[in-house]
């Protein structure tokens, strides 16, 4: 029988943050002024080891779950990544296996990752813009290193790639059209994501998200565009494509179209906690279950559990202003 929460929303997805660490410190994401030198990022005893994941991920298959995220922080920091994904694709039922990853390291791992079975790749790219890229990364790290990222990318075999471009009001909104061209022209699937609100430490306001149908109507700039239906879901306006067949883009309205009504998303943190919402305050510790020698169907009976009284909603509530105010930082449980 599916595994259904209380809003009859099957779990489908599970997103995996491999570590809580990073080479960038955007101020949406790890502020520096938060995550310093001295910022007590976890042990790395603490950290799920990768037989653990493996075991949970074995688990969250059985109760429905086909497609998985690698995410992070920046996944490409946990060594020996490409082993985790390899343990992962040959776990029967694993549909899908993706990475989401600031692209820094990918020349040094992108064909390992192919290698390993990787199928599906996201690089983040919120500009064009060297001296600009400097301080949404708030690094050092060239913006030609990511480039050059895209660039291993693709020559060891992943296409398309998607890249995520997180708009903020009067930051990249005029990087709209570079973008969307430089995707197109590239062969790549360019999300154009709304600045969420996510944690609390990123200094969020509603008049910083650029609403996604302003990006759409600029977008008609380069052609005239249609929404793609979704054949599984059958919902549209999250794919859309160039009507001469040049490409597709996505675009993600979190703040201002809600869609949790579809979100069949289950996160679990490099320390082994369960999340059942981006937004969630608290999560359920299944590492130290894991640790106990729980067993497999004491495991299970947590997932469960924890899936069965899921009621979170965060963005619908958002929209009616009632949001809650505790939350976990996306860093922690990946986006
Ligand atoms: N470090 C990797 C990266 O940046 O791709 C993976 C982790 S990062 C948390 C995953 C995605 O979340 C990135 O595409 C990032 O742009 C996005 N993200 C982070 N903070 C966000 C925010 N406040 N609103 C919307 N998206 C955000
Ligand atoms: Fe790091 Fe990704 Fe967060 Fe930027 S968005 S600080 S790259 S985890
Ligand atoms: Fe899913 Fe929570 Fe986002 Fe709604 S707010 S779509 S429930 S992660």
């Amino acid at each position: 029988m599916k595994l259904l929460d209380t809003f009859s929303r099957p779990l489908g997805a599970l997103r995996i943050s491999v570590t809580d660490r990073c080479n960038f410190r955007c101020p949406y994401c790890m502020p520096r002024e938060v995550f310093g030198a001295d910022y007590p990022f976890m042990d790395r005893l603490d950290i799920l080891r990768f037989e653990e994941i493996e075991r949970l991920v074995g688990l969250f298959v059985g109760l429905g779950v086909r497609k998985v995220r690698l995410t992070g922080g920046e996944p490409l920091l946990r060594k020996s990544l490409p082993d985790l994904v390899a343990r992962i694709v040959r776990i029967p039922g694993v549909d899908d296996l993706a990475l989401t990853t600031n692209g820094v390291l990918l020349p040094e791992f992108a064909q390992a990752l192919k290698d390993a079975g990787l199928k599906r790749l996201t690089v983040s790219l919120d500009t064009l813009n060297a001296d600009r890229f400097r301080k949404l990364s708030d690094s050092e790290i060239p913006l030609t290193r990511v480039l050059s990222g895209l660039a291993a990318a693709r020559s060891a075999g992943f296409a398309p790639i998607k890249l995520n471009c997180v708009l903020q009001r009067g930051i990249n909104e005029d990087e709209i059209l570079n973008l969307a061209t430089f995707a197109r022209e590239g062969g790549h699937i360019l999300r154009f994501i709304e600045f969420m609100d996510v944690g609390t430490q990123n200094g969020w306001k509603l008049d910083a998200v650029v609403p996604i149908d302003e990006v759409l109507a600029k977008i008609t700039a380069l052609g005239e565009i249609e929404p793609i239906e979704d054949s599984k879901t059958g919902r549209v306006a999250e794919r859309w494509r160039y009507r001469d067949g040049s490409g597709e883009f996505g675009v993600i309205a979190s703040v201002t179209k809600a869609f949790c009504g579809g979100c069949d998303r289950a996160r679990l943190s490099a320390e082994g906690a369960l999340y059942t919402c981006l937004f969630a305050g608290s999560g359920v510790n299944l590492k130290t279950a894991l640790r106990n020698g729980s067993s497999d169907s004491d495991l299970r009976a947590l997932i469960v559990s924890s899936w069965k009284r899921r009621d979170d909603h965060y963005s619908e509530l958002r929209s009616s202003n009632t949001p809650p105010t505790r939350k976990v930082e996306m860093f922690h449980i990946g986006g």
